[in-house]
Parts: C-alpha cells; structure tokens; sequence
C-alpha cells in the first residue's frame, strides 16, 4: 500500500476465510460418511464429538474414568465437557494452523441448544463465524427406522453394512467375506429412543439453523455418490 508516497506495509493474517460446516441428520442418515468424504475432497479438519470422547476416556483421570464409564451406558455425557473438548481442539487448531488450512467439519454435533449456542460463541471467539455452512442430511423417521434395524455388522472384520443401495443385498463382507449379522444393539426399542431424541433436542438446533439462514437440506435418501453429488452442488 502507498500512502504519500511512504510505503506501508500491512500484514495480512486469515487471507482465506477457514469453512465452517455442520453435519447434522437423523442416526442412519449416511451424515459421518458424508463428513468423511468432504473432509477428504476439501482437506477440512475433522470433529467428531464420538471420537473426541473417546480419546478423552483414555485418559486416566477423573473426566477420563468417568467419560469411559458414562460412555459404556449409553448415557450422554454433559454438554460442559463436550464443550471442554470443543474448545481444547479449536485452540489447537488455532495454534497450529498454517496456509494449508482449509476449514473444519462438525460431525452430529451440536446435538442440543444449548451445544449449538456454545458453539456460535465459540466460532466467534476464533474468528471462524463468518462462513458457516450447516448440512441437514434429511431422511425420514420411516427411512432411518428401516435402515437401523437392517443394517448389519460383520463378524470377520467389524465393518458396519448400511441399508443402502447395494448394500442391501450382500450376503458377504465385501471386505473380508465374513458373516454378516445385524447388530445386538439395533432393537426397535432402543432404535426409538434415538430417534424420538431427534425430534425432541436436534429437530431445535436445525430450526435454530434455518432462521439464521445457515442451513442447506440434502435429500439423504439417495445413493451415497448422489448424496455426495447434491452436497457439492450446494455448498
Ligand atoms: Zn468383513
């Protein structure tokens, strides 16, 4: 820049602006294969709030004990921490960003109010407010009932088989061979508990979304390439 003649020099930090975005859909929506592939098109960050957690409750401390324990229950763990975890990341990423920094990818996170306006403070607090894309993988409650108590697990190697395209009629892993059963876990009852939490808490912080203009809905109930395909299209 020249000013009166005086050169001055003006150092230019954030040149681009990191994305922001956040996956959010029902359970069997296909939304952390989505975050997996944008991550690997677009070089994003990955935050998974399940993975974060359990690396937290490897740690032997008190948090680290108690996480591993509230885990094993299926219980949720409290927002305070997953927001500890949040903020420890986002620090990191901070200090260690450098021009390859491409933008970060929440995965089924924030799953409750109360997540979703921590987080808004948060990205503001980093600077990272000003280009935030929110993704709705959208299947219906129909759709991810089906899904969830057809999907299966391999017993050779552990992959999860979704209900999905052609998936659907493997008899084998396409992996390993292995058998492939469906997961003890997946009981309709409990399959209903997760859903009916959508409605009550996550159905809020997509609302919560939508009026601020943030959010973008893909029709989940596609092929994983044509979901792909749409998410590109509209972001
Ligand atoms: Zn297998």
């Amino acid at each position: 820049m020249v000013i009166g003649g005086q050169v001055i020099r003006v150092a230019i930090f954030n040149m681009v602006t990191p994305q922001i975005f956040i996956f959010l859909g029902r359970v069997g929506s296909g939304k952390g294969t989505q975050a997996e592939l944008l991550v690997k098109k677009l070089g994003l960050i990955y935050i998974g709030s399940g993975e974060s957690l359990r690396a937290r409750a490897q740690t032997a401390d008190f948090t680290g004990q108690k996480t591993n324990a509230t885990m094993k229950t299926g219980e949720l763990v409290p927002t305070s921490l997953i927001f500890m975890l949040w903020i420890n990341r986002l620090e990191e990423i901070k200090k260690s960003q450098d021009n390859d920094f491409n933008g970060v990818i929440f995965d089924g996170s924030p799953r409750k109010m109360i997540e979703a306006q921590l987080l808004e403070e948060a990205l503001k607090w980093y600077e990272w407010d000003k280009n935030i894309k929110v993704l709705l993988i959208d299947i219906s409650r129909q759709e991810a009932f089906n899904r969830l108590t057809k999907r299966r697990i391999c017993q050779g190697c552990g992959q999860l088989i979704p209900y999905v395209g052609h998936y659907k009629n493997i008899e084998k892993c396409d992996k390993c061979g292995g058998e492939l059963e469906v997961r003890a876990d997946d009981t309709p009852e409990a399959i209903n508990l997760r859903l009916d939490l959508y409605e009550q808490e996550v159905q809020l912080v997509v609302e919560f979304y939508e009026k601020k203009g943030l959010l973008i809905s893909i029709n989940g109930e596609q092929s994983i390439e044509d979901v792909q395909k749409e998410i590109l299209e509209n972001i």
